[in-house]
Order: structure tokens, then C-alpha cells, then sequence
């Protein structure tokens, strides 16, 4: 459900469409639903196994910002009861030692859910290293084998940032399933699952890139446009469509605090809902990355009972 609700737009003499003021979609009160059902969840599923959840956040090296993350998910872990297993190893620690963290971690059944907080210092690529953790426990849903899973449109953890916002459009009731979505960027971890994900919801989906010719024309056929470039103040009223519902899913501190792609105050005039920066998918993020780690703690206490019962 949106706030400030304006209803459709209003139709000119003429025909055109008068300007208004979008829907704000609340992504604060959605992921406060999220966490509310995680912790009934994460309790449900203490009671059932005598031990919590687990999220083990991986960090390396002292980067303030990676470090204020890993410090809001362990707290907001907590705060819904998932243990934690948390791990700082230091700014000179070699792949080697990175990689037999995620490996013990790997093999701790109480550990649920593995997150490695990117970007790695010194460069270091960390394709090879997300590989170590297994998909069981992939609760940024970044491995191939969980990325093949999502392609395949099989069960299997989905990357945080899309799926939440899937869960804010499915909130605020915008009508997916033949609608035409519009994608700006396609890395693996927002923009190319985020597509995937709208494709299984049944819209029509394009996705726009850097090297995508005549961004607004293309954007501007989206019912959804999902704004996911990094790039601050990259899409104006002239992107969208009037009436259409944009997600604003970049996130740059500015001088006057954060912003996001979306130039706000232009496209609300044009929009019939908009997410905020702060306030929108932001804060979905967490949200559903605590979803995830309880339910990657079930599907592996099911896969232990299965293995169990055949053994009996
Ligand atoms: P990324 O890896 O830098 O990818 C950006 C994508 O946007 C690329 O595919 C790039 O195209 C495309 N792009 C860049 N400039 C463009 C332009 N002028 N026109 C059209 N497409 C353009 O970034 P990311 O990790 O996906 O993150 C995107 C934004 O989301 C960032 O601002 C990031 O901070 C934010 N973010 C927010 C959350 C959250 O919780 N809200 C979570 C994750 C990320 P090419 O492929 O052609 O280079």
C-alpha cells in the first residue's frame, strides 16, 4: 500500500495529463512487515529445533562504509532473533585466509546464511571466493549456481535488493503480469536479477544500459521502470511515462545527503508512485536479506531430516 494517495491522473480538456504529485511507496513500513514475519519465523523455527537461525557476515579490512553496513545487518539480525557469526578478518588477510573462513563457515551447520561484504580491499576479485559458499547458505543469492537457479526460475535464494523490490510493487499493488517493465542496468547483483525477477512475474521486460541508445525512448514505454544505473539524477520526468510506478533503487551520499537515479521532484510531477531515497528499497535490502537466512535455515534443517528419515 502507497502513502499520499492521488489516484490516477487526471485527464486534461485536451487530453493530456495533468500534472500530480506520485504515491510514495513506504519501503520503511514493508520492511518492518518483513521483519516482523522474520522474527515470528526465526522464533517458530527455534522452537522447532532448540537453536536460531544464523547469519555469519564476512568482512575484510576497515572501509567505513562496508563497516557500517556489516554493523546495520548484525543488528538488525538480532533484532529478529538470528544468532550471529560474524567475522573481521584484517586489511592484509590473502585470499587463502578469506577463502578457509568461508570454507569453516561452510561446514558450521549452525551457521544458516554466509554473507561476504564486497568490495574486497586491495582489489581483490571476489568472484572465486563467493563460489566457496555453498547455495544453501547464499543469502546475497550471488553464486552461480544460485544465479542458474533464478534463470531457471527454480526454488532457491534471490538476490536481496530485487526481491525487495518485488515485495514493494506486490505491497503497493501495481499490476506486473503483462505489463511492460523497463530495467536501467544489468549487474548481476541488481539489475539482471531484477529482470529475471519481473519476467517471472509475467511483464514484459527490457533492460537499458550504458550503451543503450535513446535511454528515455526506451524508458519511456515502461507501465514499471526500475532505475538501478547508479548514476544520480539519471532519470528525469522526460524518462517516464505518465502514470507509471518508478523504483528508484541507486543510492549516492551527496552534499545534502543521499540521492538516488531518479531526480525526484521532476519525475513525482509525471509518476503515478514513486520509491524514495532514503526510505524505499534501501531498507528493503535488510529486510530481505533476514528473510532469506531464515529460510535458508529451513530448507537445510528439512534437507537434514530428509537425509534422516531415508536413513531409518
Ligand atoms: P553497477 O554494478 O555499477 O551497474 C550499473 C549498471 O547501470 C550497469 O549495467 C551500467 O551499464 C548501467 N549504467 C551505467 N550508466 C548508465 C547510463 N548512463 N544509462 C543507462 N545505464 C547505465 O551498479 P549496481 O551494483 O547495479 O548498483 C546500481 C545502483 O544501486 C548504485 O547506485 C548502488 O549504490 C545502488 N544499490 C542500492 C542498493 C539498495 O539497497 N538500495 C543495493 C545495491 C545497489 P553497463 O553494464 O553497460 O556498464
Amino acid at each position: 500500500m502507497a502513502l499520499r494517495g492521488q489516484g490516477d491522473p487526471a485527464r486534461r480538456p485536451d487530453g493530456g495529463v495533468l500534472r500530480m504529485t506520485a504515491d510514495v511507496i513506504d519501503g520503511r513500513r514493508v520492511a518492518d512487515t518483513v521483519r516482523n514475519e522474520t522474527a515470528r519465523r526465526a522464533a517458530a523455527f527455534r522452537e522447532r529445533t532448540g537453536r536460531a537461525p544464523g547469519l555469519a557476515t564476512v568482512l575484510v579490512g576497515e572501509d567505513p562504509a562496508s563497516r557500517v553496513y556489516v554493523a546495520n545487518k548484525r543488528r538488525s539480525a538480532a533484532a529478529v532473533g538470528i544468532a550471529d557469526f560474524h567475522r573481521h578478518l584484517d586489511e592484509a588477510s590473502s585470499r587463502v585466509e578469506v577463502a578457509a573462513v568461508l570454507a569453516e563457515l561452510a561446514d558450521d551447520p549452525d551457521v544458516s546464511g554466509i554473507l561476504l561484504q564486497l568490495p574486497l580491499p586491495g582489489g581483490i576479485d571476489p568472484s572465486d571466493l563467493i563460489e566457496l559458499i555453498p547455495v544453501a547458505k547464499d543469502v546475497d543469492g550471488l553464486t552461480t549456481a544460485s544465479q542458474g537457479l533464478l534463470a531457471r526460475n527454480r526454488p532457491g535464494l534471490r538476490p536481496c535488493t530485487p526481491s525487495g523490490v518485488i515485495r514493494l510493487l506486490q505491497d503497493a499493488e501495481v499490476p506486473l503480469a503483462g505489463a511492460e517493465a523497463v530495467v536501467v542496468g544489468r549487474s548481476e547483483l541488481v539489475g539482471r536479477p531484477m529482470a529475471q525477477l519481473l519476467l517471472q512475474e509475467d511483464a514484459t521486460v527490457t533492460m537499458a544500459h550504458s550503451r543503450t541508445r535513446n535511454l528515455a525512448e526506451v524508458t519511456r514505454r515502461a507501465d514499471v521502470l526500475i532505475a538501478a544505473a547508479g548514476v544520480p539524477g539519471l532519470i528525469g520526468s522526460e524518462h517516464v511515462k505518465a502514470g507509471a510506478t518508478v523504483v528508484d533503487v541507486g543510492i549516492h551520499r551527496g552534499e545534502s545527503g543521499l540521492v538516488g537515479d531518479v531526480r525526484a521532484d521532476d519525475v513525482r510531477q509525471v509518476a503515478r508512485r514513486l520509491t524514495p531515497v532514503p526510505g524505499g528499497v534501501g531498507p528493503m535490502t535488510i529486510a530481505m536479506l533476514l528473510a532469506n537466512t531464515v529460510t535458508a535455515a529451513e530448507a537445510q534443517h528439512q534437507a537434514l531430516n530428509r537425509v534422516g528419515g531415508e536413513g531409518q
